[in-house]
């Protein structure tokens, strides 16, 4: 159990907020360890045993009785779910109760290590389009492994600076910023967030926030979304950004419905015209740690940028595969039919059909870390398929599949030996509960495991 020493100020500003009382409250509910909960991806698992007891907004959500070692756990290896808490998961009743089509172009711009992208991707499904992005190298690095391993194929990873965009104004369907911040709702979870938290702090977080929707909020396309939040209670990052927000662009309010049993508080946030709503989450209230949120709809007659096609695909590094050449992939790996291919060097890349107008226009402008699905090479005429394919949703026809017992499943993990039995000669996908892990080849007198390395289970 966490000992608490609240930084005085904060616990000041609380008291004022909150009352003596309700701080009470707020102060032992920071004493509780955090629930745990997952969201599963709908592309690999669609159920939990139905003891889990389920995230009330967020169709994917449930919260685990316990917390079980994820690292052990082969299904968390596949990314049949992504370990989130619970209260983030409301992005998913923003999109559903708001009806967001699911065929658009969305934006997280914020993104690392994933959790609220791989939420957009799964409700994207095979449709829609998003750019995942994030501005510090290491971070992205996670980022691209997390979209990896959720394996849609209906993301393009970046890595710039919201400045980098600014071409880009009016062409996306939704725009997430869960902006970098003061952390005032992950104490529990984060310690670190508690010892850094100063007054000043807050005042340079509030700073970055405006510079970086001074770069988005014109990115979001007539018609379309802005979804603005935080891990923090104050107002300056907050409630003093909403109208911050609402000053320099023209946004409409969105209402998002809740059940009073959530337990979410409404703000009401006036600005010179309108009243905003924002959707503050304590945890002394819900199930989840602390989080604002707000939603925006740019208005119908706001500026909607163009999309070009472009004649020939140009890009520094990367080149589109001739149709000849498409048919050869074809043989060698199933694909779906409306599909086009991209080559890196020796290493070719999916992507689905109606996902091409954006990424070509997009691959102008951004820094690109990873798209569609990597597929695998060719070297001295023979096909290494990718880890990336493995783990990917598309399907493995063709390929010998071996079902792992949990054991098993670990020892390939983690890289090790172990027992097979009776195994084919060549590649062979392995997989546990039905969902595959990664590749080994069995070259008759021995077996190659083709996990990477950087990935793999260290022995616990
Ligand atoms: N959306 C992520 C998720 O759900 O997993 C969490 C995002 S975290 C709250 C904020 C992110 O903003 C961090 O990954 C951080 O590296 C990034 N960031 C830091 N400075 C930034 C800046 N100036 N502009 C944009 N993003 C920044």
């Amino acid at each position: 159990m966490p000992d608490f020493k609240l930084p005085a100020d904060f616990s000041q500003r609380m008291k004022d907020t909150l009352g003596e009382a309700e701080f009470q409250d707020f102060y032992e509910a920071l004493q509780l360890e955090p629930a745990v909960s997952v969201r599963l991806n709908p592309f690999k698992l669609s159920n939990l045993p139905l003891s889990a007891r389920h995230v009330a907004w967020a169709e994917q959500g449930f919260f685990l009785e316990d917390r079980p070692s994820f690292t052990l756990d082969p299904l968390f290896h596949a990314g049949a779910y992504y370990v989130q808490e619970s209260s983030s998961m409301f992005i998913d009743h923003i999109l559903r109760s708001q009806r967001v089509p699911n065929d658009g172009l969305f934006l997280d711009l914020s993104a690392a290590p994933g959790g609220k992208s791989t939420l957009l991707s799964s409700y994207l499904g095979e449709e829609g389009f998003l750019v995942a992005n994030e501005v510090i190298k290491s971070r992205a690095s996670i980022l691209k492994e997390n979209i990896i391993k959720w394996g849609i194929g209906n993301t393009l990873v970046t890595h710039n600076d919201p400045e980098h965009f600014k071409d880009l104004e009016g062409i996306f369907d939704l725009v997430l910023i869960d902006a970098p911040c003061s952390g005032e709702g992950m104490f529990r979870k984060d310690p670190a967030s508690m010892r850094e938290w100063s007054q000043d702090n807050i005042a340079l977080c509030a700073l970055r926030q405006q510079r970086i929707m001074d770069h988005a909020a014109g990115l979001v396309k007539g018609g379309g979304y802005l979804v603005y939040s935080t891990c923090t209670y104050n107002e300056q990052e907050n409630e003093e950004i909403v109208k911050f927000i609402t000053e320099e662009f023209s946004y409409q309010p969105v209402r998002i419905p809740l059940e009073t049993q959530w337990g979410i508080e409404e703000v009401r946030i006036e600005s010179s015209e309108e009243t905003f709503y924002g959707y503050r989450f304590f945890p002394h209230k819900v199930p989840g740690e602390g989080f604002f949120v707000t939603v925006f709809k740019r208005p119908d007659h706001a500026y909607i940028g163009s999309i070009r096609r472009m004649k020939d695909f140009k890009h520094p590094h990367l080149k589109q595969v001739s149709s000849t050449y498409a048919q050869q992939l074809r043989s060698l790996i199933s694909l779906p039919e409306q599909s086009v291919f991209y080559a890196l060097q020796d290493s070719y890349f999916f992507l689905r059909k109606q996902h091409q107008l954006y990424f070509e226009y997009l691959s102008k402008y951004l820094s690109i870390k990873y798209f569609g699905i990597e597929l695998g090479k060719i070297n001295k005429n023979q096909w290494i398929p990718s880890h990336e394919w493995a783990v990917s949703i598309l399907p493995k026809e063709g390929f010998p599949l071996k079902e792992l017992d949990l054991s098993s499943a670990r020892d390939f993990l983690r890289k090790e030996e172990s027992t097979l039995g009776e195994i084919p000669e060549g590649w062979i996908v392995m997989q546990y509960q039905g969902l595959s892990l990664g590749l080994l080849k069995n070259l008759g007198n021995r077996t190659n495991n083709y996990y990477p390395k950087e990935w793999r289970i260290k022995n616990l």
